[in-house]
């Protein structure tokens, strides 16, 4: 007894010694956690650190890289049983609504730092974690924590590398001083200034396509997303604010309490400030908080005050002094109760995960999708992405909500018609991706409130009651690639109806292979070719002897189907002789970037010509905007801006469209032209700006009496909160070439345009009400007789508006063929 007893004491000491030599975060990096910004490298180490000197408890992947090729990471922390049974525990738990499975553990989930200059995040996992394989190791017998140190590094270093070098010594709490004002370009978005924390669900960026390949190995029971606020503001945890999307159980709603009421508890005992239910609200599905919730989670984000502006301390409105080191404290305090409760409701979570995924009865069973086969394919990668099922359906007649007309209609399947149902593990995902109305249980929301997949890519589709039955595998999708490429014709010819065509003009371009485009319609060979055909002739390539090879390769690279054409004769239409049919320029772009412009939309604008069309931008700064000669460039981009442009600037880039430039501007930029008299572009009033003319001699009784509580609500009647509207189609205009005659359209706001002088590729006529999403009665109103896609002529030159950001965080498909066109067809 009395050796046995000794042993165990002596392992149970060595095992505290053990414990005891694991190095705190301070320790390991030689300075006190919250007296200094750690780089993301230093982050990435401690981890490395934690792993190796405790590898039963805590295991280390790298998920992949960042644009600027940093390091993703993902941190498994747990008892030691639990990690020798990783994998076991991860099946069981996947499994978990097929009979014979079931998992015990509670899945718990911690994401750091998705915007970057949200420093303390990143700061706070790494005292976290150390305090649970130190302290907590009770909680972990049952528990599987998995931390996220930095979701978006490139950011994060943007930031810290920027603060280091702008930091007083000591560090400043005065708000005035610089190291309290991040320069244009702020640590918060990646590489491409992308917001990564609107981008789950779309997933356009590197970091978020990464992430959720191993997010959907998982699926946690609990997802918390960390952030931060203005510095001003308390601590915000959940449960979250109205509205709340309706698919979001009653169960789900209660346990963000149970949580909430935890937190409470330790704030309250430390006597520091917080609110919850209020501001952040869970609808838009594409945030760290409603993707996980869409997905069986508990999905939550904790804010922090501070941010980019607060640095390692500043004295806000109320005259405190914050510290980097309250900050860690109180990330760090919500982070452990979150896997405190977690632990102690692990069987709850268990079966309430269980249920989620076991039973979706939505209104809607099946979404039919038809259109375009490129644009369907798009589709289905984003669903692979997701994981969510889908297959092709019989020919058969469904009945149900038609996208296109707002009815109820009856439609005849074709044989690759695609088929989503609800009745699938993602259920809950198919539901808000393609459900055609958002419920709304409050208009006043953080974001968008219309998303609905069919639009964005521009599809066909029905919703039905009913399941309609469909099979795994669509024939038709490898045909292409099997049809012999005949060479020795006069002309090859391609269809222009999606990004999949620009890419393939664009590969083409690059490998200079010249190419033409048709501006009006033709038939050859029994087939009719629409307006912006590409038209790839032996002739106009006759002096490119690689001219066959790269034309068979680069057809193959994307799987273009091209009909060949043995004479430049056509049946009918114009010939390919034709002034009808034009050369392609390879036209040389260029796009303002830094102040006044958002980041945001710059970024969008980037991150489409490198990542998604491979055409050359040139990127220039305002700095020295006036210094360039820019009749090198045959097509200037302004992003977005609410600012105002300068004028030595606009004056150049006005001559320079005269004298025969194209000029392409965006959403509230277009704003910026209607204020100059030199442009006939009009913006529509608001009707509140109507009353007022209206109001004059009317009777004051009839005015209604708004509370002054109620303020914030009368507005909503001239908002638009990202909602679709259906817009008619100019099919001859070269901007709209490739597109239906219907064109559905994301409103991000209520600024309308009459029609142009010019040309108007797209308007919304009288028909003016929105599909989905909100959009207040007056601006609603307003969109009445207003363009959303135009040209002008200035000159010699060009105006090109696109009303409505049709690059909007890189997720509107059906409306990114617009730039191509500008850039193909409008330069030409
Ligand atoms: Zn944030």
């Amino acid at each position: 007894m009395k050796s046995t007893l000794l042993i165990t004491l002596t392992f149970l000491s060595s095992l505290l010694t053990f414990s005891q030599n694991i190095k705190s975060p301070s320790e390991f990096l030689e300075y006190d956690l919250g007296n200094r910004f750690s780089r993301h490298h230093q982050v990435v180490e401690y981890y490395e650190y934690l792993a190796e000197a405790t590898p039963e408890q805590v295991k280390m992947i790298e998920y992949g890289q960042t644009y600027e090729g940093r390091s993703l990471i993902l941190v498994y922390i747990s008892s030691e049983d639990n990690m020798i049974n990783l994998e076991t525990i991860r099946n069981a738990h996947l499994n978990s609504n097929k009979k014979d499975n079931s998992n015990d553990k509670a899945i718990v989930w911690l994401s750091y730092n998705v915007h970057g200059n949200e420093a303390v995040s990143s700061e706070a996992s790494m005292l976290t974690a150390y305090e649970l394989i130190t302290k907590k190791k009770e909680w972990l017998e049952n528990t599987i924590v998995i931390i996220d140190p930095c979701i978006n590094p490139d950011g994060r270093d943007r930031y810290v590398n920027w603060y280091n070098q702008f930091k007083n010594t000591p560090f400043n709490i005065d708000p005035n001083s610089k190291e309290h004002h991040e320069p244009w370009l702020s640590g918060r978005p990646n590489h491409y200034m992308f917001d990564l924390n609107r981008d789950w669900a779309w997933i356009t960026q590197k970091e978020s396509q990464q992430r959720l390949k191993i997010f959907n190995k998982w699926l946690p029971h609990i997802h918390v997303d960390f952030h931060e606020q203005g510095v001003d503001a308390p601590y915000y945890f959940a449960p979250a604010a109205e509205p709340l999307h309706e698919a979001i159980t009653d169960w789900q709603i209660e346990f963000q309490t149970t949580i909430g009421e935890n937190h409470a508890k330790y704030f309250d005992a430390n006597g520091w400030f917080y609110f919850t239910k209020e501001i952040f609200d869970l609808l838009y599905p594409s945030y760290g908080d409603t993707y996980p919730t869409y997905n069986g989670a508990i999905g939550m984000t904790y804010e922090q005050g501070g941010s980019g502006r607060a640095g390692l301390g500043v004295i806000n409105r109320n005259g405190d002094t914050l510290t980097l080191k309250d900050r860690i404290a109180h990330h760090h305090t919500t982070g452990l109760s979150t896997i405190e409760v977690s632990s102690l409701n692990a069987d709850k979570l268990n079966n309430e995960f269980k249920k989620f995924h076991a039973k979706q009865d939505f209104k809607f069973k099946s979404y039919i999708l038809s259109g375009n086969k490129d644009k369907i394919q798009l589709l289905t990668e984003l669903l692979d992405a997701h994981e969510i099922e889908y297959g092709y359906t019989p020919v058969t007649t469904v009945r149900g909500y038609d996208y296109n007309s707002g009815n109820n209609n009856t439609y005849k399947t074709s044989e690759d018609d695609l088929v989503i149902s609800t009745d699938q593990f993602k259920g809950t995902l198919v539901k808000v991706l393609f459900e055609p109305k958002t419920k709304l249980s409050d208009s006043l929301t953080y974001d968008i409130t219309a998303w609905s997949l069919p639009y964005a890519y521009g599809l066909n589709a029905i919703a039905s009651e009913q399941k309609i039955t469909s099979t795994a595998q669509n024939k038709t999708n490898d045909v292409l690639n099997n049809i012999d490429f005949s060479e020795n014709e006069y002309a090859y010819i391609c269809r222009w109806e999606s990004m999949k065509d620009a890419r393939f003009l664009s590969d083409l371009l690059k490998n200079k292979i010249r190419v033409r485009f048709t501006t009006e319609p033709f038939e050859v060979n029994n087939t009719t070719f629409k307006r912006g055909s590409l038209i790839i002739t032996k002739a106009d390539n006759k002096s490119n002897p690689e001219f066959l090879t790269i034309l068979k390769e680069t057809r193959f690279k994307h799987s273009r189907e091209l009909t060949v054409a043995p004479t430049g004769l056509v049946d009918t239409g114009k010939d390919f002789g034709s002034s009808a049919v034009k050369m392609i320029h390879n036209n040389k772009v260029a796009v303002l970037t830094g102040k006044p412009f958002s980041s945001l939309s710059f970024g969008e604008i980037w991150h489409y010509f490198e990542q998604q069309l491979h055409y050359p931008v040139t990127v220039l700064e305002q700095s020295y905007f006036n210094y360039i000669d820019l009749y090198q460039y045959d097509i200037i981009i302004l992003p977005e801006t609410a600012g105002v442009i300068e004028k030595q600037t606009m004056d150049r880039i006005k001559n320079w469209v005269k004298n025969g430039g194209k000029l392409v501007t965006i959403g509230r930029t277009v704003n910026s032209l209607a204020k100059d008299k030199d442009f006939s572009i009009t913006q529509k009033k608001d009707s509140a700006e109507n009353d007022e003319d209206a109001e004059n001699g009317k009777d004051n009784s009839e005015m209604n009496i708004i509370p002054y509580s109620g303020n914030e609500r009368n507005y909503i009647k001239e908002m638009i909160t990202g909602a679709i509207f259906k817009a008619k189609v100019d099919k001859t205009h070269p901007l709209s070439y490739g597109f239906n005659n219907d064109y559905f359209t994301l409103k991000l706001n209520s600024d309308a345009y009459d029609y142009l002088e010019g040309g108007n590729a797209v308007y919304i006529d009288h028909e003016n009400k929105p599909f989905n999403g909100f959009a207040g009665s007056d601006a609603t109103d307003k969109q009445k007789r207003s363009v959303i896609v135009g040209s002008q002529k200035y000159g010699k030159g060009n105006i090109i508006i696109m009303v409505d950001n049709p690059l909007f965080r890189g997720f509107w498909e059906n409306g990114k063929l617009f730039m191509a066109n500008t850039l193909f067809f409008m330069g030409s």
